[in-house]
């Protein structure tokens, strides 16, 4: 299937690791211009570089923290005409609710959902004039199924889900879609980390660990594995092309079945 990206300029925050690298990618293998985003230089470098070497697209960089209004303002100018936005990074920490104080609070309502929030503002006037667009927010299957252990993170990825519905409404009738992807447990750098580090402590390989974690925090998970960055870049390369014109202010799970729901 062709996806009908060629030359599409898309920009995919937090694109320097994760589920963002893998969506950066994607988008370039199949020919959009893509400008990958992280907060240092040297991983916007390395990224870039490393894109560049798998792809035929154009590869652009971006060294900015898209969390600050000024850093995102300008980089609207730097690259005016987006015509995809992937707003994809996003920071999570447990934390027991009686522990998270109001400046947490407000600091992941900022980095998760304002900087998307803000970006779409930024991007939508060009998209309205050119009556076309692709805004994509990735939220999470903690939108819908809170975790206890990460209250404020859960509400930032529903918060998601509002903006996205609404933002839809608002350009009904366009050529501009709004959607949001929902991951469940994805193997991204953070959580490979993580699970590596649970896995080397207790004397166990990572597939105990997952094994153990698939049947004790996520029994719901009807593949029983992480999912890989891959698994959700595909479905958000087939989001952003012009092919999914009929899907819009929609909330899309590749979850592995995790969300205990036929819909
Ligand atoms: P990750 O930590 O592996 O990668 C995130 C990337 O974003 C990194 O390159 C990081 O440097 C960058 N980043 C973070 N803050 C930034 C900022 N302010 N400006 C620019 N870059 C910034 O994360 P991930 O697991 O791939 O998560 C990506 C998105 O997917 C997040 O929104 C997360 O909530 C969502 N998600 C992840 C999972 C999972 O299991 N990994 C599950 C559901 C949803």
């Amino acid at each position: 299937m062709d996806l009908q990206l060629d030359d599409k300029l898309a920009l995919v925050s937090g694109s320097t690791a994760g589920i963002g690298y893998a969506i950066a990618r994607t988008l370039a293998q199949e020919g959009a211009a893509v400008i990958v985003n992280g907060r240092t230089q040297s991983a916007v470098d390395d990224a870039v570089q490393r894109i560049r070497a798998e792809t035929r697209g154009t590869v652009h960089g971006l060294a900015a923290d898209l969390s600050d209004a000024n850093a995102a303002e300008l980089a609207v100018r730097q690259f005016p005409g987006i015509e995809i936005l992937v707003n994809n990074l996003g920071i999570f920490e447990p934390k027991p609710f009686e522990e998270i104080p109001d400046e947490d609070w407000r600091r992941f309502f900022d980095v998760n959902v304002l900087s998307g929030v803000r970006l779409a503002r930024l991007v939508l006037p060009a998209m309205k004039r050119a009556n076309w667009g692709r805004i994509v927010f990735i939220s999470s299957e903690s939108a819908v199924q809170i975790p206890s252990e990460m209250i404020h993170y859960g509400m930032t990825k529903t918060a998601q889900l509002a903006v996205s519905r609404g933002l839809a409404e608002s350009v009904a009738g366009t050529g501009i879609t709004v959607n949001s992807v929902l991951p469940g447990p994805t193997r991204s750098r953070g959580v490979g980390d993580f699970v590596e580090d649970l896995a080397r402590s207790g004397g166990k390989s990572f597939e105990q660990v997952e094994a153990e974690f698939f049947e004790q925090v996520r029994p719901t998970s009807l593949i029983k594995r992480f999912a890989s960055p891959q698994e959700v870049a595909s479905l958000v390369a087939y989001v952003a092309s012009p092919l999914a014109s009929a899907t819009t202010g929609a909330a899309l799970r590749v979850d592995g079945g995790v969300v205990k729901s036929a819909f």
